[in-house]
């Protein structure tokens, strides 16, 4: 039997009914151009060689999973562990695939790096690889975002990025994705486009995933050692989906073990008040592939409602939606307030303050271990929550002693 990963997606970048690339015509050669670089360059021993170096001694991993003992004990029932993506370098799990993208565009012979960002945490994960590789690089995001997100924007300066403000329609994340692929045709010779989950036109979500890949095989070995078995539940929450893709991908030859994706629900399930996409999204078009989309009455993609903004999207990776139709992957969601509740929580009994994005995954445990006694949940802790820190402290206060 092939394995699922090895079959997925088909050669035009299809996950079942999702994904390909539907480009403006501009655009189409420079795809293909990534697409055969990367299928001929990521099997490369040196390559291979490289990306392990980059991993042990610069990002610092393998990272390690946590068992975190006061949290099972005051949620009651299963025991649960946690992927520690907090610790990889720069505190999240974007570092994985940039590192990735950026070794990708230095095979290649390209001295640029260049993408949008919307709360600015792809954006420092892409300069950060541009620093490591003396590449230049150009990040287009939103005047509203770079309002919002100040510390982002300096830590992107301080790394020797240019910020490219976008003034243009919302000033947001839509509107710097357009602006960075009009400002990256004419420099497609020297540049590299580096999306920042499994989003985008092939071979984006399947190059994404397979640097996220680390992340699912670091967690299988680790929780055998720590254990001597396989965890029965695995969860991640879903944005774009990078960081879940990662951590299933390590699990799908292992029958046993249920997968489930947690969505932000928002402050309701009223369109406009979340981004649980795979939940209430229909099949569409976004940003150059077929998924899931949450689309308004008009069809266009609609607004969206998170208190975690890099879970802010109204499409999702296809690879997701393919698994959701399926039934490999279950989805779930939690709410801004279960989140801020694992927020809270996480912090006080475990020393561990996590990324607003990663309290849905931890707000999923919560709720589940009760009724799985005996039982192990498996999380990705996708990021560390010091950028949150002043927002939810500022409008959400110190919260409850434990
Ligand atoms: C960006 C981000 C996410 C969401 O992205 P995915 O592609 O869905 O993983 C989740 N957690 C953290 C900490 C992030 O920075």
């Amino acid at each position: 039997m092939v394995s699922y990963l090895k079959s997925t997606p088909d050669s035009n970048g299809f996950f079942g009914d999702y994904g390909g690339a539907d480009l403006p015509p501009p655009l189409i050669p420079h795809f293909k151009e990534i697409r055969e670089a990367y299928g001929k360059i990521s099997k490369s021993a040196d390559f291979i060689a490289d990306l392990r170096y980059i991993r042990k001694h610069f990002q610092g991993r393998p990272t390690p999973i946590s068992h975190l003992k006061n949290l099972s004990e005051s949620s009651g029932g299963a025991q649960i562990y946690v992927k520690r993506e907090d610790l990889n370098h720069t505190g999240a799990h974007k570092l994985n695939h940039c590192m990735g993208e950026a070794l990708l565009a230095k095979y290649m012979g390209k001295t640029k790096l260049m993408a949008e960002t919307g709360a600015g945490q792809h954006g420092v994960a892409l300069a950060t690889a541009a620093a490591y590789f003396g590449m230049e690089c150009e990040i287009h995001m939103g005047e509203i975002d770079i309002e919002k997100e100040a510390p982002n924007v300096t830590r992107m300066k301080l790394l020797g990025a240019t910020v490219v403000p976008v003034g243009f329609g919302g000033r947001s994340l839509k509107e710097a994705v357009d602006s960075a692929f009009q400002a990256y045709v004419p420099q497609a010779d020297t540049t590299l486009f580096a999306i920042g989950s499994v989003v985008g036109p092939h071979p984006f979500p399947m190059m994404v995933r397979d640097f996220q890949h680390i992340v699912g095989v670091e967690s299988r070995e680790q929780f055998l050692e720590m254990t001597g078995d396989l965890p029965d539940i695995v969860a991640a929450c879903v944005g774009g989906g990078s960081n879940a893709m990662g951590l299933f991908s390590g699990f799908f030859e292992d029958d046993g073990v249920e997968l489930y994706g947690v969505e932000p629900m928002g402050t309701s399930s009223n369109l406009g008040d979340h981004a649980a996409t795979i939940s209430f999204g229909e099949d569409g078009d976004i940003h150059g592939f077929r998924t899931l989309v949450l689309k308004d009455d008009k069809g266009e993609p609609a607004p969206v409602h998170t208190i975690a903004s890099g879970l802010d999207y109204p499409g999702v990776g296809p690879e997701h939606a393919h698994l959701h139709k399926i039934g490999k992957v279950n989805y779930t969601s939690a709410n801004d307030k279960e989140c801020l509740d694992a927020f809270y929580a996480l912090s006080r009994q475990e020393g561990i303050i996590p990324a607003l994005e990663s309290a849905h995954a931890v707000a999923f445990a919560m709720r589940e271990a009760p009724k799985h006694p005996g039982k192990s949940i498996l999380l990705n802790l996708s990021g560390r929550g010091d950028k949150d820190i002043d927002y939810v402290v500022e409008k959400f206060g110190i919260g409850e002693p434990a």
